[in-house]
């Protein structure tokens, strides 16, 4: 009987740990060290790559970025409350920090952010800290000036450092600049309904695009978490060379 309850007790501690645990933060060698890949919560991701740290739409509050490198490059998509984070980016040491975002982020960004801010818009490039930086339009289909996500308004990204190309969604459906991405190391990608794209069109533009390295990201809808594990059949279904990486995006940080 004391066994019985000690599984179970010791099943119950594991399974809170697990809840409550940040992934495990990833390598890729790139032709210039280490590309350090950390996954922090939704649509939220931190880069490390030759001495530099990048964040991508910090969010989550200050708990989320624990024991993790204060940022030199913060990149934002767009307006929205889960990728233009105020009281995050108040809880990191900024005055350093490149800003990069797009103009209607710009317009909602603090003057106090405005000293290194970087504005490029859609298909708007920019090179900092070694690092290309290339805006791809993100919107959702068919594309309505009422539409969540409009044409025009917010920023994916393309990296390309240490010889290794990174695209970053943001938020959008399966559109054509997507589609049309060559030779992609390593994509995050969204899938989250009603915001974005359900995950076969997810999967369709990734067979599309064939990125080497696929990490499904922001997939928390309303009302239920989109099943990237199905994406991933879906995608290795057709094209078992990509590698589809699932990772929770939602531990829990309190
Ligand atoms: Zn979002």
């Amino acid at each position: 009987m004391y066994f019985k309850y000690s599984i179970i007790i010791f099943l119950l501690f594991n399974s809170t740990i697990c809840l409550a645990q940040r992934p495990d933060s990833e390598i890729i060698k790139t032709n210039n060290g280490d590309l350090v890949i950390q996954p922090i919560l939704h649509g939220t991701l931190v880069l490390q790559w030759n001495d530099q740290t990048i964040y991508v739409d910090p969010y989550g509050g200050v708990n989320a970025f624990k024991d993790i490198d204060q940022p030199n490059l913060i990149l934002i998509t767009d307006i929205h409350g889960d990728h233009l984070d105020l009281n995050t980016l108040k809880a990191l040491k900024t005055d350093k920090v490149i800003f990069i975002a797009p103009q209607a982020v710009a317009d909602k960004l603090p003057e106090e952010y405005h000293k290194n801010l970087i504005i490029i818009n859609n298909d708007g490039e920019t090179k900092q800290l070694g690092i290309s930086i290339k805006a791809i339009p993100m919107y959702n289909l068919p594309e309505e000036t009422d539409a969540k996500h409009p044409k025009g308004r917010g920023n994916g990204y393309l990296l390309k450092l240490g010889g290794k190309t990174i695209y970053i969604s943001g938020d959008t459906e399966d559109i054509v600049e997507m589609r049309n991405l060559k030779n992609i190391d390593i994509a995050f990608i969204c899938m989250n309904l009603p915001y974005t794209m359900d995950i076969n069109q997810a999967a369709n533009a990734v067979l599309d695009f064939k990125p080497k390295i696929v990490y499904p990201y922001h997939y928390r809808g309303k009302p239920d978490m989109s099943d990237t594990k199905a994406f991933k059949n879906l995608v290795n279904k057709e094209n078992s060379n990509i590698e589809v990486r699932l990772r929770n995006w939602y531990p829990d940080y309190n």
